[in-house]
Protein backbone atom coordinates (compact mmCIF):
# COMPACT_ATOMS: atom_id res chain seq x y z
CA UNK A 1 0.00 0.00 0.00
CA UNK A 2 1.25 3.22 -1.16
CA UNK A 3 1.46 6.07 1.94
CA UNK A 4 0.42 9.46 1.73
CA UNK A 5 2.64 12.11 2.15
CA UNK A 6 0.86 13.15 4.93
CA UNK A 7 0.44 9.87 6.47
CA UNK A 8 4.39 9.75 5.76
CA UNK A 9 4.91 12.98 8.03
CA UNK A 10 2.51 11.67 10.66
CA UNK A 11 4.61 8.79 11.35
CA UNK A 12 7.62 10.85 11.11
CA UNK A 13 6.46 13.38 13.80
CA UNK A 14 5.07 10.40 16.26
CA UNK A 15 8.34 8.62 15.70
CA UNK A 16 10.33 11.65 16.25
CA UNK A 17 8.47 11.86 20.02
CA UNK A 18 9.60 8.32 20.94
CA UNK A 19 11.50 8.67 24.06
CA UNK A 20 14.51 6.52 25.63
CA UNK A 21 13.27 5.29 28.63
CA UNK A 22 16.17 5.70 30.33
CA UNK A 23 14.08 7.67 33.29
CA UNK A 24 13.35 3.82 34.43
CA UNK A 25 16.27 2.59 34.83
CA UNK A 26 17.08 0.67 38.11
CA UNK A 27 12.85 1.01 38.80
CA UNK A 28 11.49 -1.98 36.51
CA UNK A 29 9.82 -4.05 39.43
CA UNK A 30 11.89 -7.55 39.95
CA UNK A 31 10.16 -10.65 38.00
CA UNK A 32 9.59 -12.92 41.06
CA UNK A 33 6.96 -15.66 39.63
CA UNK A 34 6.16 -17.43 36.01
CA UNK A 35 2.73 -14.84 36.23
CA UNK A 36 5.39 -12.07 36.17
CA UNK A 37 7.52 -12.96 34.02
CA UNK A 38 4.34 -13.04 31.25
CA UNK A 39 3.08 -10.53 32.37
CA UNK A 40 6.52 -8.61 31.30
CA UNK A 41 6.96 -10.14 28.37
CA UNK A 42 3.19 -9.09 27.45
CA UNK A 43 3.77 -5.44 28.37
CA UNK A 44 7.07 -5.67 25.75
CA UNK A 45 4.84 -7.12 23.36
CA UNK A 46 2.66 -4.64 23.42
CA UNK A 47 5.41 -1.96 23.05
CA UNK A 48 6.90 -4.13 20.23
CA UNK A 49 3.64 -4.09 18.55
CA UNK A 50 3.13 0.15 19.29
CA UNK A 51 6.23 0.90 17.61
CA UNK A 52 5.84 -1.38 15.02
CA UNK A 53 2.22 -0.05 14.25
CA UNK A 54 3.81 3.43 14.17
CA UNK A 55 6.25 2.53 11.79
CA UNK A 56 4.41 0.28 9.31
CA UNK A 57 6.15 -2.57 10.23
CA UNK A 58 4.81 -6.50 11.07
CA UNK A 59 5.51 -7.30 14.50
CA UNK A 60 6.28 -10.65 12.80
CA UNK A 61 9.72 -8.33 11.65
CA UNK A 62 11.04 -8.74 15.36
CA UNK A 63 12.91 -11.23 17.36
CA UNK A 64 12.68 -10.55 21.13
CA UNK A 65 16.24 -11.79 22.89
CA UNK A 66 15.47 -11.29 26.55
CA UNK A 67 18.97 -10.60 28.18
CA UNK A 68 19.10 -12.38 31.23
CA UNK A 69 22.66 -11.29 32.68
CA UNK A 70 23.59 -11.11 36.58
CA UNK A 71 19.89 -12.95 36.93
CA UNK A 72 20.29 -16.22 38.80
CA UNK A 73 19.53 -20.01 37.71
CA UNK A 74 15.97 -19.79 39.83
CA UNK A 75 15.01 -16.92 38.08
CA UNK A 76 16.18 -17.91 34.95
CA UNK A 77 14.18 -21.27 35.50
CA UNK A 78 10.64 -19.09 35.70
CA UNK A 79 11.37 -16.56 32.88
CA UNK A 80 11.70 -20.09 30.68
CA UNK A 81 8.52 -21.47 32.23
CA UNK A 82 7.17 -18.16 30.85
CA UNK A 83 8.09 -18.92 27.48
CA UNK A 84 11.82 -17.53 26.92
CA UNK A 85 14.04 -20.01 25.35
CA UNK A 86 17.02 -18.16 24.30
CA UNK A 87 18.76 -15.59 26.95
CA UNK A 88 21.20 -13.14 25.99
CA UNK A 89 24.11 -12.59 28.40
CA UNK A 90 27.28 -10.73 28.25
CA UNK A 91 29.75 -12.52 29.81
CA UNK A 92 30.84 -15.98 28.43
CA UNK A 93 32.11 -17.11 31.81
CA UNK A 94 28.39 -16.10 33.46
CA UNK A 95 26.99 -17.66 30.71
CA UNK A 96 28.89 -20.88 30.02
CA UNK A 97 27.74 -21.41 33.97
CA UNK A 98 24.37 -20.86 33.47
CA UNK A 99 24.53 -23.75 30.66
CA UNK A 100 25.69 -25.88 32.10
CA UNK A 101 23.85 -25.92 35.53
CA UNK A 102 20.07 -25.45 33.10
CA UNK A 103 21.34 -27.75 30.71
CA UNK A 104 17.91 -29.96 31.90
CA UNK A 105 16.34 -27.03 29.49
CA UNK A 106 16.40 -28.72 26.53
CA UNK A 107 15.44 -25.86 24.57
CA UNK A 108 17.25 -23.01 26.33
CA UNK A 109 19.51 -21.40 23.58
CA UNK A 110 22.26 -18.89 24.62
CA UNK A 111 23.28 -15.80 22.61
CA UNK A 112 26.72 -14.48 23.84
CA UNK A 113 26.08 -10.21 23.38
CA UNK A 114 29.33 -9.06 24.96
CA UNK A 115 33.01 -8.52 24.16
CA UNK A 116 34.77 -11.34 23.78
CA UNK A 117 38.86 -12.04 24.64
CA UNK A 118 40.36 -14.76 22.31
CA UNK A 119 40.91 -16.82 25.17
CA UNK A 120 37.26 -17.31 25.78
CA UNK A 121 36.60 -18.02 22.27
CA UNK A 122 36.65 -22.05 23.10
CA UNK A 123 34.29 -21.45 25.67
CA UNK A 124 31.85 -19.69 23.11
CA UNK A 125 32.36 -22.66 20.81
CA UNK A 126 30.85 -25.06 23.28
CA UNK A 127 27.95 -24.22 23.70
CA UNK A 128 26.52 -20.87 22.72
CA UNK A 129 24.35 -20.69 19.48
CA UNK A 130 25.09 -17.43 18.96
CA UNK A 131 27.88 -14.63 19.12
CA UNK A 132 26.53 -10.93 18.58
CA UNK A 133 29.69 -8.77 19.52
CA UNK A 134 32.10 -10.19 16.84
CA UNK A 135 34.70 -7.04 15.87
CA UNK A 136 37.99 -8.83 15.65
CA UNK A 137 39.56 -11.22 13.03
CA UNK A 138 41.64 -12.46 15.40
CA UNK A 139 38.48 -14.05 17.85
CA UNK A 140 36.62 -14.87 14.49
CA UNK A 141 39.88 -17.12 13.50
CA UNK A 142 40.34 -18.73 17.11
CA UNK A 143 36.42 -19.11 17.25
CA UNK A 144 36.26 -20.94 13.68
CA UNK A 145 38.99 -23.28 14.86
CA UNK A 146 37.42 -24.45 17.65
CA UNK A 147 34.03 -24.85 16.33
CA UNK A 148 35.84 -26.94 13.58
CA UNK A 149 36.72 -29.04 16.58
CA UNK A 150 33.72 -29.07 18.53
CA UNK A 151 31.88 -29.76 15.18
CA UNK A 152 29.59 -26.93 15.67
CA UNK A 153 28.30 -23.61 13.76
CA UNK A 154 27.59 -20.30 15.34
CA UNK A 155 25.40 -17.72 14.07
CA UNK A 156 27.21 -14.04 14.82
CA UNK A 157 26.71 -10.54 14.10
CA UNK A 158 29.24 -7.94 14.01
CA UNK A 159 29.53 -4.82 15.96
CA UNK A 160 29.22 -1.89 15.27
CA UNK A 161 30.49 1.75 16.97
CA UNK A 162 27.81 3.85 16.13
CA UNK A 163 27.66 6.15 18.47
CA UNK A 164 32.04 7.35 18.18
CA UNK A 165 32.52 7.19 21.63
CA UNK A 166 35.99 5.44 21.76
CA UNK A 167 35.21 3.59 24.99
CA UNK A 168 33.18 1.26 23.07
CA UNK A 169 33.54 -2.08 21.62
CA UNK A 170 32.43 -2.15 17.86
CA UNK A 171 34.13 -1.63 14.20
CA UNK A 172 33.85 1.82 12.86
CA UNK A 173 30.90 2.04 10.40
CA UNK A 174 33.94 2.13 7.54
CA UNK A 175 35.53 -0.63 8.65
CA UNK A 176 32.91 -2.88 8.75
CA UNK A 177 33.00 -3.92 4.35
CA UNK A 178 36.27 -4.86 4.39
CA UNK A 179 35.98 -7.14 7.89
CA UNK A 180 33.19 -9.03 6.39
CA UNK A 181 35.04 -9.64 3.47
CA UNK A 182 37.67 -11.02 5.53
CA UNK A 183 35.29 -13.69 7.34
CA UNK A 184 34.06 -14.98 4.25
CA UNK A 185 36.59 -17.96 4.41
CA UNK A 186 35.51 -18.88 8.31
CA UNK A 187 33.31 -21.99 7.30
CA UNK A 188 32.07 -22.04 10.78
CA UNK A 189 30.80 -18.63 11.39
CA UNK A 190 27.68 -17.45 9.87
CA UNK A 191 27.15 -14.22 9.16
CA UNK A 192 23.71 -12.95 10.10
CA UNK A 193 23.75 -9.74 10.62
CA UNK A 194 24.98 -6.39 12.60
CA UNK A 195 24.63 -5.26 16.19
CA UNK A 196 25.27 -2.00 17.72
CA UNK A 197 25.19 -0.52 21.15
CA UNK A 198 23.20 3.08 20.85
CA UNK A 199 24.09 6.18 22.99
CA UNK A 200 23.60 6.06 26.60
CA UNK A 201 21.65 9.06 27.01
CA UNK A 202 17.95 10.52 27.36
CA UNK A 203 18.41 12.60 24.04
CA UNK A 204 16.46 10.67 21.78
CA UNK A 205 17.68 12.44 18.23
CA UNK A 206 20.91 11.01 19.51
CA UNK A 207 19.85 7.44 20.36
CA UNK A 208 18.01 7.43 16.78
CA UNK A 209 21.18 8.63 14.93
CA UNK A 210 22.77 5.65 16.45
CA UNK A 211 19.97 3.58 14.92
CA UNK A 212 19.86 5.20 11.65
CA UNK A 213 23.95 4.76 11.14
CA UNK A 214 23.27 0.98 11.16
CA UNK A 215 20.58 0.60 9.18
CA UNK A 216 21.87 3.25 6.50
CA UNK A 217 25.16 0.70 6.80
CA UNK A 218 23.34 -2.51 6.41
CA UNK A 219 21.97 -1.12 3.40
CA UNK A 220 24.81 -0.04 1.69
CA UNK A 221 26.53 -3.18 2.51
CA UNK A 222 23.49 -5.55 1.98
CA UNK A 223 24.25 -4.73 -1.98
CA UNK A 224 27.25 -7.16 -1.72
CA UNK A 225 26.97 -9.37 1.16
CA UNK A 226 23.12 -10.02 1.54
CA UNK A 227 19.96 -9.85 3.23
CA UNK A 228 21.90 -9.03 7.12
CA UNK A 229 19.76 -8.67 10.31
CA UNK A 230 20.25 -5.59 13.08
CA UNK A 231 20.12 -6.04 16.55
CA UNK A 232 19.38 -2.58 17.86
CA UNK A 233 17.58 -1.42 21.00
CA UNK A 234 17.51 -2.55 24.90
CA UNK A 235 14.80 -2.33 27.29
CA UNK A 236 15.20 2.07 26.98
CA UNK A 237 15.30 2.39 23.36
CA UNK A 238 14.18 -0.04 21.31
CA UNK A 239 10.71 1.34 20.33
CA UNK A 240 13.39 3.85 18.33
CA UNK A 241 15.46 1.08 17.33
CA UNK A 242 12.41 -0.56 15.55
CA UNK A 243 10.92 2.47 14.13
CA UNK A 244 14.72 3.21 12.83
CA UNK A 245 14.44 -1.14 11.34
CA UNK A 246 15.67 -3.49 13.91
CA UNK A 247 14.89 -6.68 13.63
CA UNK A 248 16.31 -8.01 17.38
CA UNK A 249 16.02 -6.59 20.48
CA UNK A 250 17.93 -7.46 23.27
CA UNK A 251 15.95 -6.20 26.78
CA UNK A 252 16.91 -7.25 29.90
CA UNK A 253 15.77 -5.29 32.59
CA UNK A 254 11.80 -4.47 31.25
CA UNK A 255 11.90 -8.66 31.22
CA UNK A 256 13.43 -9.51 34.09
CA UNK A 257 13.16 -6.52 36.64
CA UNK A 258 16.16 -4.06 37.30
CA UNK A 259 19.96 -4.99 37.86
CA UNK A 260 20.95 -4.30 41.25
CA UNK A 261 24.21 -2.46 39.79
CA UNK A 262 24.71 0.24 36.98
CA UNK A 263 25.47 -0.55 33.37
CA UNK A 264 28.97 0.95 33.58
CA UNK A 265 29.71 -1.99 35.51
CA UNK A 266 29.16 -3.94 32.46
CA UNK A 267 30.44 -2.10 30.02
CA UNK A 268 33.56 -0.14 28.93
CA UNK A 269 33.48 3.44 29.67
C1 LIG B 1 22.56 -5.72 29.19
C2 LIG B 1 22.53 -5.62 27.72
C3 LIG B 1 21.33 -5.44 27.03
C4 LIG B 1 19.99 -5.31 27.73
O1 LIG B 1 19.90 -4.14 28.48
P1 LIG B 1 18.57 -3.85 29.34
O2 LIG B 1 18.71 -2.46 29.77
O3 LIG B 1 18.61 -4.82 30.47
O4 LIG B 1 17.43 -4.11 28.44
C5 LIG B 1 21.38 -5.36 25.65
N1 LIG B 1 22.54 -5.48 24.97
C6 LIG B 1 23.71 -5.67 25.60
C7 LIG B 1 24.96 -5.79 24.78
C8 LIG B 1 23.76 -5.76 26.98
O5 LIG B 1 24.94 -5.94 27.61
Amino acid sequence: MMKSKENLQAESLSSSLTQPRHDMHNQWPRAESVEDFRENLAAVKLRIEAACQRSGRSEKEIRLLPVSKTMDDAHIRLAYAAGCTELGENKVQEAWGKAQSLADLSELRWSVIGHLQSNKAKLVAKFASEFQALDSLHVAEVLDRRLHTEGRALDVFVQVNTSSEPSKYGLPAEDVDAFMCQLKPFENLRVRGLMTLAEFTSDAGRVRACFKRLRQLRDRLSESHGAMALSMGMSGDFEIAIEEGATVVRVGQAIFGARLRPDGFYWPR
